[in-house]
């Protein structure tokens, strides 16, 4: 059940213990919580879905896997009004109007959920995007825990450290968010038999003294074909999503006092809500490594001036001064932090080999296809011609065996990243995650030992399809 602040009570020991409530980490408890395993579930924010709620991105990009648990939240949600639905680019950019456009598409269009579980090899034009409303996402993620039982979701609190023994994590100390009392009075100790790090900046192995890794590696270091011959000091771009409400008369919006009234322009990403409001995710807001130098709070404060800069620009200059400024999203959008050193990496040159060339299967716990796509500073974008898998040793640390990592902060390279960072692909991570603590449980083994074949036969039980062929491109594609 959901448990607020000054309701605690904990088990002594759980079985899964899962830190970070964004979409790594909701997929690792509703798939242990769903095979019977007790799960306590910890996230500072106030609310389930992480950056794909309190960072306001609003949309599941086109792209293979699943439907799984994201299908079923999709069926949940589609019967609300206004909550989901599925959406088309219908405006690509130009110089002079540097945003696309995607629009949610009516009941008479046909499109299903399937539509939108394919990327590599379909043209820009017939891509469908999910698109939903950030609070009915949460709603429906605490709606669907809730209804599983066994899931303890501590929202408001958050993971401080944790204690090791024998490579394993014996238990981890949690504590309600806000600024630190001088007392420990208020901290838990919460011991669980195994666990997820689903932070994203990857708090839980660091703490933990796992090896990780920061920025652009070498060629020499991964072998892959578009990494620099030195390693860099380099972030993905991050970004402040806003959404803005129709209204009757056209207005502009007046700048905060100390935001100058100087324009500011990016390329934008723009969608419409199912209620007709609109999603504004500027790509980029800020360089990574420059958000990263200023630290979260003045990066963040000189990306909300930029985003008052923006609205100006796009309401003086774009044609949008019938829309006002509904809500600035609380989370920073970051896309990249730092990475684990996992068993196995993924790298660039697996993502270009594809499923036909990749050769390991038998190891892989999701497909990707979505695009190479390093934001900011000119960075790579390259389409792929055909998904890859990606193998269940990406989420451990060789160090400590009852630990995976579901979440952006996964064994990829920086490269790797840029493709294997969407909210889908994180909630699939999650979701292996899971039900690989329910094998490790059964079996009495250790995560890095989990029978792969036990694993991957429970996640397409549970409807996540790791061969390319269960998603053919549809004949309306084949000629393209
Ligand atoms: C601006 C932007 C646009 C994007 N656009 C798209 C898109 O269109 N489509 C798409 O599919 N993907 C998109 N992505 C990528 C995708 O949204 C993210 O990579 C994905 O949602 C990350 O999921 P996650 O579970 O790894 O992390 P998150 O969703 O960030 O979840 C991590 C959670 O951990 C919690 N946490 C942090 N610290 C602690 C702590 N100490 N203790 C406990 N919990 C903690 C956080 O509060 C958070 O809820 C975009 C990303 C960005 C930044």
């Amino acid at each position: 059940m959901m448990r607020n602040t000054t309701d605690i009570v904990l088990r002594d020991t759980y079985d899964l213990a899962v830190i970070g409530g964004g979409s790594g980490g909701y997929g690792a408890a509703c798939a242990a919580a769903r095979r019977g395993l007790s799960v306590l579930l910890v996230e500072p924010g106030p609310m389930l879905g992480g950056n794909s709620t309190l960072g306001g991105v609003n949309t599941w990009e086109p792209g293979i896997g699943g439907p799984g648990f994201h299908g079923q939240l999709f069926d949940l949600l589609s019967a609300t009004p206004h909550a989901i639905g599925l959406s088309r680019t219908t405006k690509f950019y130009t110089s002079e109007q540097p945003w696309g456009f995607s629009s949610i598409m009516p009941p008479e269009a046909g499109l299903t959920y399937a539509d939108s579980l394919r990327r590599a090899g379909v043209p820009h034009a017939d891509w469908v995007r999910v698109t939903f409303d950030p609070d009915q996402l949460a709603g429906a993620m605490a709606e669907i825990l809730n209804a599983l039982g066994g899931v303890d979701v501590l929202l408001g609190w958050r993971f401080l450290g944790g204690s090791v023994a024998n490579g394993r994590i014996e238990s981890v100390d949690i504590a309600p968010v806000g600024p630190p009392t001088g007392s420990s009075e208020r901290t838990r100790r919460v011991r669980a038999r195994f666990f997820v790090d689903a932070t994203a900046q990857i708090h839980v192995c660091r703490a933990l003294g796992c090896p990780t890794r920061f920025g652009a590696e070498s060629r020499e270091q991964t072998g892959e074909p578009s990494a620099p011959d030195q390693p860099k000091e380099t972030l993905n771009a991050v970004s402040v999503c806003f959404r803005l409400s129709p209204r009757e008369h056209a207005a502009i919006d007046p700048l905060p006092p100390g935001v100058p009234d100087e324009p500011f322009v990016t390329v934008n990403n723009i969608t419409q809500y199912p209620n007709g409001d609109l999603n504004i995710n500027p790509l980029p807001i800020m360089e990574g490594m420059e958000f990263h130098r200023m630290g979260d709070e003045a990066g963040r404060a000189e990306c909300v001036r930029r985003v008052h800069r923006l609205l100006r620009v796009m309401q003086t200059r774009w044609g949008f001064e019938k829309f006002g400024l509904a809500r600035i999203f609380p989370f920073t959008g970051v896309r990249e932090g730092p990475r684990l050193e996992a068993r196995t990496m993924l790298t660039e040159t697996e993502i270009r080999k594809g499923c036909s060339g990749q050769g390991d299967a038998g190891e892989w716990i999701t497909l990707a296809d979505h695009a190479l796509d390093v934001h900011g500073q000119g960075g790579l974008c390259r389409e792929l011609p055909e998904p890859y898998g990606v193998p269940w040793e990406c989420l451990l640390p060789p160090s400590l065996s009852n630990l995976a990592v579901a979440c952006r902060g996964a064994g990829v390279t920086h490269i790797a990243a840029s493709s294997c960072r969407l909210s889908r692909t994180m909630m699939q991570m999650g979701h292996a995650a899971g039900l690989a603590a329910a094998v490790a449980l059964d079996r009495k083994t250790q995560y890095p030992d989990v029978d792969r074949a036990a694993l991957q036969k429970l996640l397409r039980e549970d409807r996540v399809h790791l061969t390319p062929e269960a998603f053919p491109a549809p004949p309306k594609y084949s000629a393209g």
